[in-house]
């Protein structure tokens, strides 16, 4: 089973209009609200591709009772630890081709919260074999914390793919334990390394060596319409996609964790897990909905992918 971890979800809600006014009323029709934050897309994408899998992270309050009502009836399993705050709302107004946003902060995490989520993550990842760690750390949690529960996942020989950025993935790379796998996209990696990547094969090649990186067996860079640069080991990949007809590509990279996390937990070959990352994160990007992926189109994709090592 993989285990997938959000601790700051939110409900997304969608706010489609034809012009976005200020300074005066806006009405809405068809607002949409979904439960939302990197980890439970990853989770919704694992569900639909048919994996086994375990949502968890914390929530709170009625808006916490909702998430967890929408995941249940999407017959998604999930064990959250409940906190006194109440969930975050972020909100997408959709406008003449644009997307504005307003992303609540959340809630703040309390220390007996932080130590209870930890005591309450060992006992639960028993049951895995795989675990995602996606998205911000939620206030009041210290930047560190993704590092602690990669060491007790590790305790107990669980693997962990960690998509985070900022202050947590750095820390989380500080560590001695470190993750089996981290997804940054370019301007991630760049901010990562305090400089500019180029997306060519010499300048990801060498942002790949840096000694940051050492011990993390799976770096996987991803490029959005340009497909993937990854590192296994000492072996690299350039990964080419073919081009699609995009609706949506928001949440693609969580779409293509859900997939490489998947791949690694099935033991494929570095092929299969790149190939299908891709096409989960392909597959998102067709769809208008964050965190979907029509699976009938799968091995159309798939064939078409190439994978070089360079
Ligand atoms: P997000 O933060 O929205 O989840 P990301 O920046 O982490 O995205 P991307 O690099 O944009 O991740 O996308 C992940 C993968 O999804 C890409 O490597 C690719 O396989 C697929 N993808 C994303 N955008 C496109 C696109 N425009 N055309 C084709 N495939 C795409």
């Amino acid at each position: 089973m993989i285990i997938s971890i959000t601790m700051n979800p939110s409900i997304d809600i969608s706010y489609p209009l034809e012009t976005l006014h200020l300074d005066t009323v806006n009405r809405v029709i068809n607002v949409t609200k979904t439960a939302g934050g990197k980890g439970l897309n990853v989770t919704r994408v694992l569900h639909q591709s048919g994996a086994d899998i375990l949502a968890s992270g914390l929530v709170g309050g009625h808006f916490g009772a909702f998430i967890q009502e929408k995941l249940s009836s999407e017959g998604i399993c999930h064990h959250f630890f409940m906190i006194e705050g109440e969930t975050r709302n972020c909100i997408a107004i959709l406008h003449q081709g644009k997307q504005t946003e307003i992303l609540e902060q959340g809630p703040s995490i309390t220390n007996d919260e932080a130590k209870g989520f930890l005591s309450h993550f060992d006992q639960m990842i028993e049951q895995a074999s795989m675990l995602t760690f996606s998205g911000s750390l939620p206030a009041g949690l210290p930047d560190d914390y993704y590092k602690d529960m990669i060491d007790l996942c590790h305790k107990k020989h669980k693997l962990v793919v960690l998509d985070c950025s900022g202050r947590a993935l750095q820390n989380a790379l500080k560590g001695q334990i470190k993750p089996l796998l981290i997804k940054p996209n370019r301007e991630e990696l760049a901010a990562l390394l305090g400089r500019n990547v180029k997306n060519t094969i010499t300048d990801l090649k060498e942002a790949l060596m840096s000694p940051l990186f050492d011990g993390i067996e799976w770096v996987v860079v991803s490029l959005g319409a340009d497909g993937v640069f990854a590192k296994h080991y000492d072996t690299f990949y350039q990964v080419k996609i073919p081009p699609i007809e995009v609706v949506n590509p928001v949440g693609s990279g969580d779409a293509m964790l859900a997939g490489l996390a998947q791949a690694l937990d099935y033991k494929q070959s570095d092929e299969k897990v790149l190939k299908h990352g891709n096409v989960l994160g392909m597959l998102n990007a067709q769809e208008k909905v964050t965190g979907q992926v029509n699976m009938q189109n799968y091995r159309v994709l798939f064939d078409q992918i190439q994978i070089k090592k360079v």
